[in-house]
């Protein structure tokens, strides 16, 4: 502990920031400050209480674990005392100087991108601590840390971008925050407005929170209740206060089991998906407790990754209390209890679609991208996760999406694969040549819009023991029996192709006759096994200067009329027909989604045409 932490310092920048917005711009619902610093209070007892577990020498052992909120009318002040960890001066510093706290990091992350701020911002991130500032003129905390050697501190600021940190005698052990409110925020010390607000979680709270020495809850964890003794309003509640969230739960699952492992659990998805597109990943925030004392509330490698929009509580009595957290993570027990659970939260997502099908779509549309991430990266579960894949295909509606179990059932009888196309859009789609002979066959294809769909498709490529076939790839195996009239003879067809080949050289890795093609003349196939077309789009467009690398096979359709022009322009004039050649390849790459270098290809469009009007 070191001397040199009293006196005056400035906030970080960050923080400085931060205080701005919550000052000037946050005016709504300014009431959550209160549940931060209970909150708050709340985290200071259970990690004294975790402590405890393992530590003798613990400063004030005999005071209560509890939470004290006194107001004063008068005075206008609010006062939130606990008996937990308290602080250090370092620790003062670290966390009420700076912004340790990720939420209010993405918070400010997001403001500087240019996100409305509002109440929604604040409930999907939370500003902590600092949103006492909404309410106070000023703000003193006075703590002792549960360290024998711990210092009776003060630290106190008024918010505007200093704070000053002094020796003070007489604390107890934890932190006592005294708000000096705002001359228009008398409300908030006031007893029975305070009591209101209290009431909505206090339920929640795991200790004794007393409102002027009035206790407020009978303390008991609400996920070792019955489900049918809860209502709806109080997993609501619950749900928000323990997650610090604004919106309401979408999704509840609550069950409890003893074999083979004790667990109680109550998981929650949100409403909202609370990792934004562009501000980084999300923490895990499901918390583990040992019969109802917290052990972790952000634990790493518990649940899967792709699980970390979930919110709520797992309770196992088969924890062992008395380790450290680093090796609680690497316990085969917390393993399985992972395991077990993810299980059960997948099997539950699948109950709840067949049962509400609105609803489930409504919960792929935002957190579909969750479900396709686990289906690439949690081997475990990866077919019951596909099974939570949701498509729209060349037989649904727009935006009306089917599962593979659906597609699989109305395969022709003859479909050996599941067939898939990337494109931009519906309409794209529909007008790709590689779309004809699905079509003339009555053959479903799964559409997707998305560079992700494409990816997670591409590397699990198979379901229900059938592959997963790209219709751009040159998998796609269709043997067609019924043979076109009127086309090029087997000879003819394989002569010309050899000639294009000839004609066309390093551009195309092969050409050959198309059993799929009806309307078009030729289409460009992706020759590459590992990379579908619309990743090359995609590392084209991250790349642009980098060397191309498309290899396309080339098939021709020998009963398309042009096709069998081309057959005898090549002898009649061979310098136009190559001219012809060389543009129905760029036409079928254009189709592809690849525009190979319009400038050559304009030119060559003229010389065409200065041969063409010449006739
Ligand atoms: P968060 O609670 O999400 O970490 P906050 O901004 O609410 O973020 O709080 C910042 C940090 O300040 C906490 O992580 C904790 O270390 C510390 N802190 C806040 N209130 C207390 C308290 N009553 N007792 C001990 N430490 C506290
Ligand atoms: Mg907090």
């Amino acid at each position: 502990m070191t001397e040199n932490k009293s006196g005056k310092h400035e906030f970080q920048a960050e923080v400085k920031q931060l205080l701005d917005i919550v000052i000037h711009s946050l005016y709504t619902d300014k009431e959550i400050f209160i549940r931060e610093l209970v909150s708050n209070a709340s985290d200071a007892l259970e990690k004294l209480r975790y402590i405890q577990q393992t530590e003798k020498n613990i400063f004030d052992d005999q005071l209560p674990l509890e939470i004290e909120v006194k107001t004063d009318e008068e005075a206008n002040t609010i006062t939130i005392t606990d008996y937990g960890i308290g602080m250090t001066s370092e620790e003062l510093t670290e966390n009420l100087g700076t912004i340790a706290h990720s939420g209010s990091k993405q918070f400010l992350e997001s403001v500087k991108k240019g996100a409305a701020i509002n109440e929604n911002l604040i409930g999907q991130f939370g500003v902590g601590f600092y949103s006492v500032f909404m309410a106070a003129e000023r703000v003193e905390v006075l703590t002792h840390s549960w360290h024998k050697d711990g210092e009776d501190l003060l630290w106190k600021s008024d918010g505007s971008g200093t704070y000053e940190i002094e020796k003070v005698k007489g604390n107890r052990r934890g932190t006592s925050i005294v708000v000096y409110l705002k001359e228009d925020d008398k409300e908030y010390s006031n007893t029975e407005r305070v009591k209101f607000i209290l009431k909505q979680y206090s339920s929640f709270v795991q200790f004794p929170l007393k409102l002027n020495g009035e206790q407020l809850n009978t303390v008991d964890a609400i996920w070792l209740r019955k489900p049918k003794d809860i209502t709806e309003d109080e997993y609501k509640e619950f749900y928000k206060f323990q997650s610090n969230s604004i919106d309401d739960p979408y999704y509840r699952l609550h069950f409890s089991s003893d074999a083979p492992i004790d667990i109680n659990t109550l998981l929650f998805v949100p409403t909202e998906n609370p990792e934004i597109p562009g501000f980084g990943r999300i923490e895990p925030s499901v918390s583990l407790y040992c019969k109802k004392i917290l052990i972790d509330d952000k634990p790493k490698d518990f649940l899967p990754d792709w699980l970390r929009f979930l919110k709520g509580v797992v309770d196992s009595a088969d924890l062992p209390l008395n380790i450290s957290r680093e090796s609680m993570q690497d316990s085969t027990l917390t393993q399985n209890l992972g395991r077990a659970i993810t299980k059960r939260f997948i099997k539950f997502l699948g109950d709840d679609a067949k049962k509400d099908k609105k609803k489930y779509a409504e919960f792929y549309n935002k957190f579909g991208l969750y479900i396709k991430e686990g289906v690439s990266s949690d081997f475990v579960n990866r077919e019951p996760l596909q099974k939570l894949m949701r498509f729209e295909t060349s037989k649904t509606k727009e935006s009306e999406k089917i599962s593979y179990d659906k597609y699989v059932s109305r395969m022709n009888e003859d479909q050996k694969d599941i067939f898939y196309i990337l494109g931009n859009d519906r309409e794209f789609i529909e007008k790709s040549p590689q779309m004809e002979v699905f079509k003339s066959r009555d053959i479903e294809v799964i559409y997707v819009y998305e560079p992700i769909d494409d990816f997670v498709m591409n590397n699990v490529r198979e379901y229900d023991g059938k592959a997963i076939v790209s219709i751009d790839s040159t998998d796609v195996n269709l043997d067609t029996s019924e043979k076109k009239k009127g086309g090029l003879k087997k000879e003819q067809a394989d002569q010309l192709c050899k000639w294009l080949k000839d004609s066309l050289g390093e551009k195309v890795e092969e050409i050959g006759v198309s059993k799929r093609l009806v309307n078009s003349p030729v289409v460009a196939l992706n020759a590459d096994t590992l990379m579908t077309n619309s990743m090359k789009r995609l590392m084209k467009a991250m790349n642009k200067d980098s060397a191309d690398t498309t290899k396309v096979k080339l098939e021709i359709n020998a009963s398309h009329k042009l096709i069998k022009q081309l057959d005898v322009l090549r002898e009649k004039d061979e310098g136009l027909a190559k001219l012809v050649a060389e543009q129905l390849l760029d036409n079928s790459l254009l189709a592809a989604g690849f525009i190979e270098d319009p400038q050559n290809m304009v030119g060559r469009i003229n010389d065409i045409l200065e041969h063409v009007s010449a006739k």
